[in-house]
């Protein structure tokens, strides 16, 4: 996907406007990455692109650099000489060159750089942890899409948002909706905390969250046929369109899971507090039911441009180049009970959040084996929730310390899904 060439540049280093909110975008080259490019685009008034990473789509990176001229880029350490060259044959040569810079410490220096105001953590998978972490620590204004950093980290790193300041905002669309239709004063930001999210959801009215979900591409397949689905078919989501990861857990309902936990820490809730919903359509994105028989909604096209602009923006609302919905032409909206005998790996997450410590983290680690395995098609797609299972199962579930810590979990977690992907894997 290419941006279309725009007219008003929204960002150089000579020449900017100073009150324009500085924006650091982690994973630029990726769905939700461009994704905010397109919002950012929209409105060179407001925001000027200061600093981008990439990591394997360097032609993609040097032209965004060409488009928005962001001051500093990273890439992968091995990477740097082969994107300066990507660099020069369009032209940017010395002083237009952006600042390189490599590799993890790269990535956690622009997350903290004092110019950015607002850090979009678009990494995918347990490598956007530490640069989304250094971004919170730095108290930036979080716009959240890399929910395995959440699902790993948990409680920890909701501590690192209430200690730094933080404002952390969901960008998952889900999670975005939950956010809307929550009360002001419960998901208000830069208050110290006295009551739990129970107690706060209790004297708030606020009884359930309800977490929609599409179904995926296999909603309605035969559990006899999902052992021979191709990673080409999971990969083609009905509603949405995402970067290989999560469309591969979007087909089985691991995301939901993912988002299930992720729910958890941001709103403080138990899993038992939040309900999984399949709606086919992806029109309702979430929703949350209060005491006095109100359920509200948030509804819109399936396009993470919408909490996308939201998140930039909020508390003010920006456009965000999506059409309105047509409720005429929708017509109608359908729900459905999610089947975890077919789809088990969303029973696997909830039970990860009961048993809680470093069980999500052991989950998410193993679910990023098993997709990898699973798209290389050393496994078929009903191995996936075998191998997140036998991860659960084997490897020891400990309370976290410290972030170290989960890091060596995830470790341990890998290296035994390695074992059992060598047992397990087609010949
Ligand atoms: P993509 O695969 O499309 O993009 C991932 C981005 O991360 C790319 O910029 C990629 O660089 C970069 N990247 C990949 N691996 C590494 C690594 N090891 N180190 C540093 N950078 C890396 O993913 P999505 O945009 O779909 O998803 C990003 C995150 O947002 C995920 O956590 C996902 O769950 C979440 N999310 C996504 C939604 C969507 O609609 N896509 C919706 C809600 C949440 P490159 O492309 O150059 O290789
Ligand atoms: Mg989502």
């Amino acid at each position: 996907m290419s941006l279309q060439a725009s007219t008003h540049c929204v960002a150089t280093h000579s020449g900017t406007a100073p009150d324009r909110q500085a924006v650091c975008v982690l994973g630029a080259t990726g769905s939700i990455g461009e994704s905010t490019l397109k919002v950012l685009a929209l409105h060179p008034d407001r925001y000027r692109l200061h600093a981008v990473s990439g990591f394997s789509r360097l032609e993609r990176l040097a032209e965004i650099c060409q488009q928005f001229r962001p001051a500093r880029v990273v890439v992968p350490t091995r990477k740097i000489d082969e994107f300066r060259r990507c660099l020069a044959n369009r032209g940017l040569l010395g002083n237009d060159q952006p600042e390189l810079l490599e590799g993890d410490a790269g990535l956690v220096s622009i997350a903290e750089d004092p110019t950015v105001q607002s850090v979009m953590a678009a990494i995918v998978g347990a490598a956007g942890l530490l640069p989304t972490l250094a971004a919170v620590r730095a108290g930036k204004r979080v716009l959240l899409a890399n929910k395995e950093s959440l699902v790993m980290a948990g409680s920890l790193f909701m501590q690192e948002v209430s200690r730094s300041g933080a404002v952390l905002l969901p960008v998952d669309s889900e999670h975005n909706a939950i956010f809307q239709c929550l009360p002001e004063r419960y998901v208000a930001h830069g208050q110290a905390r006295t009551q739990t999210g129970l107690e706060r959801a209790k004297t708030l009215g606020v009884e359930r969250i309800l977490l929609t979900a599409s179904g995926g591409p296999f909603r309605c397949t035969r559990a006899e046929d999902l052992h021979t689905v191709t990673p080409a078919q999971a990969c083609k989501h009905p509603n949405w369109s995402m970067g290989q990861k999560i469309s591969i857990d979007s087909a089985t309902l691991m995301n939901k899971g993912l988002e299930l936990i992720e729910a958890c820490h941001l709103f403080d809730l138990p899993e038992s507090a939040i309900t999984v919903v399949v709606h086919p359509e992806s029109i309702i994105h979430s929703l949350v039911q209060y005491s006095d028989g109100s359920t509200l909604a948030q509804l819109g096209n399936p396009d993470m441009c919408t909490p996308i602009a939201h998140a930039l923006a909020w508390p003010e609302r920006i456009a965000a180049g999506v059409s309105p919905l047509d409720l005429f032409q929708i017509g109608s909206l359908h729900f459905e009970i999610p089947d975890t005998t077919r789809f088990p790996c969303l029973s696997l997450a909830r039970q990860a959040m009961q048993q809680g410590g470093s069980a999500p983290a052991l989950a998410n680690a193993a679910n990023e084996i098993a997709v990898a395995s699973f798209l290389k098609q050393q496994i078929g797609f009903m191995q996936i929730p075998q191998m997140i299972d036998a991860v659960l199962q084997a490897v020891e579930i400990v309370k976290p310390e410290s972030i170290a810590h989960i890091l060596e979990q995830d470790v341990r977690a890998r290296t035994f899904a390695q074992h059992w992907l060598q047992k397990h894997k087609a010949p």
